[in-house]
């Protein structure tokens, strides 16, 4: 088994209900087993220049995974689940979505293909995804050699935890 984090993220259709499903979904998997995951936070959509009409609030969470997938079945495992939430992909990037499943980590692993990057490229630049992470594995050093919890000692500015 290997250990992969798991970024969730809803901004369309009842984005609680939304994660609520997702962890469900990630517990019966197959060939995995879900070991954690995170509170709920509350951020801001990012928003790009090809996208900048304002979009709704997201919820964010991370779920620790142990996982007998290889990368790339994972990876078509939470696209299936984003899919089945009716997740568009003839959209502008960053646009609002009913579930997003990204793979942060996947073990000590680095991978640079076109279609899968691990370390997840962004994850040390949003706190929306460090922070949730903190509170599933405070220990974390992170692939870069950083301290998870040096990242997240102050609290969070624009990521509300949710109860
Ligand atoms: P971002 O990657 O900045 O969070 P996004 O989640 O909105 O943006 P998507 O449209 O969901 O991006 O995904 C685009 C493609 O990114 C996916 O089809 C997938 O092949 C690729 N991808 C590369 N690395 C990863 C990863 N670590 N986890 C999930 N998808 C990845
Ligand atoms: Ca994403
Ligand atoms: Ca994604």
């Amino acid at each position: 088994m290997t250990t992969a984090y798991i970024a969730l993220g809803s901004n369309l259709d009842k984005p609680r209900a939304q994660l609520d499903w997702a962890l469900r979904a990630l517990a019966s998997l197959k060939n995995s087993q879900l070991y954690q995951y995170s509170s709920y936070y509350r951020s801001a959509a990012l928003l790009s220049k090809d996208n900048p009409t304002p979009q709704p609030d997201y919820l964010n969470a991370v779920a620790v995974l142990k996982t007998q997938l290889v990368p790339l079945d994972l990876l078509d495992a939470l696209q299936a689940l984003e899919n089945q939430r009716g997740r568009r992909r003839d959209v502008k990037a960053w646009s609002a979505r009913p579930l997003d499943l990204d793979i942060l980590l996947y073990g000590d692993l680095q991978l640079d293909s076109p279609r899968l990057k691990i370390p997840h490229p962004q994850m040390y630049q949003r706190d929306f995804v460090l922070y949730p992470l903190c509170e599933c594995e405070p220990k974390l050093i992170l692939p870069n050699g950083q301290r998870l919890a040096d990242l997240c000692a102050t609290p969070a500015k624009q990521l509300s935890q949710l109860s």
